[in-house]
């Protein structure tokens, strides 16, 4: 298994400055992890060579590939190249090629225009280096191997900078890594992110290969297995019977492995099942609809919701008791199976959910608490309503009470309790 380590050194004083966010790294990361190349360190410096030296002997004590990113224009300010030649004790040469790839360029997307002397100092590469074509612009990268560590340079501009990782970076990494990282995630609704920590930690902290880790997410969590070996099969292997202990553990608490998220669960169970649904929603303002039309193929499953904001919404639109609303105000559980009800019947459905609550940040007439909400679930054998608070942040308020209408589908379809 390979054991080497990398460092990625993003140069650009923008990045320092919050200009420009460092998404080079992250996507050279991303692509790292696939070849099965550890990065352990990420490090963001300015255009200043005193500073990038400093930086790269620091990345030389620690790693032994060392990605640079940005500082390869032909402007004063770009000194990647000058700078980590000095550091691993090479020659700048100028490499004919590689500047007839640049006249190229110029002649192809300006007809020469634009094209001046400084574009040529691109052309000035590491002695005995493997050249790296810039499909979408001028600056080529490069790569050499020096006592042991191994140095690849890329163009900031994030479209040149993944292109050329893709096309050339990752065949030159490819050697130096056996196998990959290969993950699942487990998608989790209903526990909080402390709580699943609780209940995994002494298992997680026993394990290395495969690893766990668990993530929130808003208003759920996932947890993500990882493992890393020779071929995707074995790493299969050894993550099922990782997968295998969490169900253990979170049970009935995983809506799904490897699923976009609950509402596309939701619609393979409704799709598996036959089944349709609709929902009437006050303070979710459509988004349960929006979220299950996000998906391509709702329609099979979806027939239609009714934002009812307003009690005469609810009564006229619905057909909600008006008694039911003076009694026991909009915000109740009474309510909320009265509008799920509703919609059953308005749409013609097999099931319906509804959310009525106080997303904030103002209470209602009935002096509950900011956060009080009731989602409720009318399917034929009867209506279910849970009663929750969900805090005082208002977009939380409505994405979570949307999770909880869709995770009673899914605990319906699947024959689990549908209330907490
Ligand atoms: P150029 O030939 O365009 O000068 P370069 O390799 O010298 O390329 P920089 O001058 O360092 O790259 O950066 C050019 C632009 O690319 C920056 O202004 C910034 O918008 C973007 N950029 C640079 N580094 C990063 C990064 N790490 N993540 C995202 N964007 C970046």
């Amino acid at each position: 298994m390979s054991q080497h380590i990398a460092e990625i050194i993003s140069v650009g004083t923008e990045l320092l400055l919050g200009n420009v966010a460092n998404t080079d790294a992250r996507d050279i990361s991303a692509m790292m992890s696939q070849l099965g190349l550890n990065v352990y360190y990420h490090t963001v410096v300015g255009d200043n060579d005193e500073r990038l030296e400093a930086a790269v002997n620091i990345a030389k004590s620690r790693a032994d590939v060392i990605i640079t990113t940005g500082g390869l224009g032909p402007t004063y300010d770009d000194m990647t190249k000058q700078t980590l030649c000095r550091c691993f004790g090479r020659e700048l040469k100028y490499d004919e090629a590689a500047a007839q790839e640049i006249r190229n360029y110029f002649a192809r997307r300006f007809h020469n225009h634009n094209m001046s002397e400084n574009n040529l100092l691109q052309a000035y590469l590491p002695e005995g280096c493997t050249v790296f074509h810039n499909t979408c612009g001028t600056a080529p990268g490069c790569a050499f191997e020096e006592g042991g560590v191994h140095v690849l340079m890329l163009p900031g501009p994030p479209r040149e900078c993944e292109a050329m990782f893709r096309l050339s970076a990752m065949p030159y990494l490819r050697r130096l890594s056996e196998g990959g990282i290969w993950s699942h995630n487990v998608r989790i609704f209903g526990i909080g992110e402390s709580n699943m920590e609780n209940i995994l930690h002494d298992y997680m902290v026993s394990l290395t290969n495969p690893s766990l880790a668990p993530y929130a997410k808003e208003g759920e969590c996932l947890c993500r297995v990882t493992a890393k070996a020779g071929t995707e099969a074995e790493a299969e292997e050894m993550m099922a019977p990782v997968i295998g202990r969490v169900r253990e553990m979170i049970r009935d608490f995983i809506y799904g492995l490897d699923v976009e998220s609950i509402e596309e669960r939701c619609l393979q169970l409704l799709k598996d099942a036959g089944m349709t649904f609709s929902c009437a929603e006050s303070c979710t303002g459509g988004l349960i609809a929006k979220r299950i039309t996000d998906i391509p193929g709702a329609s099979a499953v979806f027939k239609g919701g009714a934002v009812t904001y307003t009690n005469e919404a609810k009564i006229g639109i619905l057909g909600v008791d008006a008694g039911i609303i003076k009694e026991h105000f909009a915000v109740s559980r009474q309510t909320a199976a009265a509008m799920a009800e509703g919609a059953r019947r308005v749409f013609s459905s097999d099931l319906a959910v509804s959310t009525t609550g106080i997303a904030g940040p103002d209470t209602d007439e009935s002096g509950k608490p900011v956060g009080t909400v009731f989602v409720a679930l009318s399917s034929p054998e009867g209506t279910w309503v849970r009663s929750l608070d969900l805090g005082t942040d208002r977009p939380r308020v409505r994405t979570v009470a949307a999770h909880h209408a869709f995770d009673m589908i899914r605990r319906y379809l699947t024959g689990l309790p549908v209330e907490l």
